[in-house]
């Protein structure tokens, strides 16, 4: 089983790739910073959080499979990772960064993820 936010996860390799691609150049995992963001584009002030579905208790598909077993274990240990990613967000926003929230499931359409990180890069 994987952490809940391991480094260098596929996703996170993907989205960086993508991003250093579209020209943007950007720090990993600021841990002075609140929930220590994956990928950090400091000069914009911008962070991406690239989330696992069913780790962080996506509303799609996958993310909204119950676990067959353990779901007294898993059920709490997601909605922890919810409320944490909430207020990661919020303590984000109050420090004057925004922030993108990337999915495990919006890797799976290459283009629409890169038109949505450049929409978020250049605004
Ligand atoms: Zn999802």
């Amino acid at each position: 089983m994987q952490s809940v936010r391991s480094k260098d996860t596929t996703p996170e390799l993907v989205i960086r790739r993508l991003a250093f691609a579209l020209g943007y150049r950007f720090r990993l995992h600021r841990r002075d910073l609140p929930g220590s963001p994956d990928i950090v584009f400091v000069k914009q002030r911008k962070a991406i959080l690239v989330n696992g579905c069913f780790w962080h208790g996506h509303d799609c598909q996958r993310g909204s499979r119950q676990p067959k077993t353990n779901l007294a274990y898993w059920g709490p240990k997601i909605e922890r990772n919810r409320e944490r990613d909430h207020s990661t967000l919020a303590s984000l926003a109050a420090a004057g960064w925004s922030v993108l929230v990337v999915w495990e499931c919006e890797l799976k359409d290459r283009d629409r993820l890169a038109s949505s990180l450049t929409t978020f890069l250049e605004n």
